[in-house]
């Protein structure tokens, strides 16, 4: 079951790469399983925010959390380099994604029924609270756990394609064996204080080494929108994510 879902989410992402009205394009995908009870998940609630939620909160009889990497092509990272605000390439692959990711996930569960297992589609953003900027439940944690990646200091995830792309989970009651987490970070900084590219890259005050500011980061993706009014909700910057030692692999590897 396993190949079968890995092949049908990767066949579906390069399909999806090549219709028309789709303008960005996307890498392989990278896929991890975290055990649906994994303890860590409790500790999101201590991490994020108490009601951060579980998987079992979606899914009664939640067994495992499929998570997945899709990174961005090369040319859509290369746009986002210059200038203050986002490129246009960067603003449309994360409309796009998001909505990828949506439809993924509908994929996803259709297979699964069709093998007698149930599954959730769940939004790849704007599922947080405005006010505080968190989210109930958190691609980007649940990744984490499944072992997908670590985080930069950027708050990214470094997975194996680097941290350019877009985060997404399906809880499904499936019985799956979970990815093992190996205990080391992929971020430079973290693991030995090196780099720090993404925090000199960032073009606010938002992002230090030591620290980071999401309403200062927030403020910046709103301005975005209004720079990329003519399009669907592009609360972005991503200037951080590009031109780095992890925007494409993992840098300790
Ligand atoms: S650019 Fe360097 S410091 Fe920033 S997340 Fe990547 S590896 Fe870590
Ligand atoms: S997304 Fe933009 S504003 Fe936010 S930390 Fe990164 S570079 Fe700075």
């Amino acid at each position: 079951m396993k190949e079968k879902l890995e092949t049908a989410i990767k066949e579906y992402v390069k399909k999806y790469s090549e219709r028309e009205e789709i303008k960005s394009n996307w890498k392989a995908p990278v896929i991890a399983y975290a055990d649906a009870e994994d303890p860590l998940f409790k500790k999101m609630k201590e991490i994020i925010s108490p009601t951060h939620s579980l998987p079992v909160d979606f899914l009664e009889d939640a067994q495992t959390v499929i998570t997945f990497f899709l990174p961005f092509a090369e040319r859509i990272n290369q746009s986002n380099i210059e200038g203050r605000l986002s490129s246009k390439e960067w603003a449309v692959a994360y409309i796009e994604t998001n909505q990828l990711i949506l439809e993924l996930n509908k994929h996803i569960k259709k297979i699964l029924s069709q093998e007698g297992f149930k599954s959730t589609v769940i939004q790849a953003t704007h599922n947080f609270k405005e006010e505080e900027l968190v989210s109930d439940w958190s691609h980007r944690h649940a990744a984490y756990i499944a072992a997908l990646g670590t985080f930069g200091i950027n708050n990214m995830l470094i997975t194996e394609k680097g941290c350019a792309g877009r985060v997404g989970s399906v809880i499904t009651d499936l019985k799956l064996p979970p990815t093992e987490r190996e205990d080391v970070e992929y971020c430079l900084y973290k693991k030995d204080g090196s780099c720090g590219v993404c925090a000199d890259r960032c073009v606010t005050e938002a992002l230090k080494r030591d620290s980071f500011d999401r309403f200062i980061c927030y403020d910046i993706c709103l301005e975005n929108v209004d720079h990329h009014s003519n399009l669907d909700l592009a609360d972005v910057c991503g200037k951080c994510c590009v031109n780095l030692p992890c925007t494409t692999k993992n840098p300790i590897r």
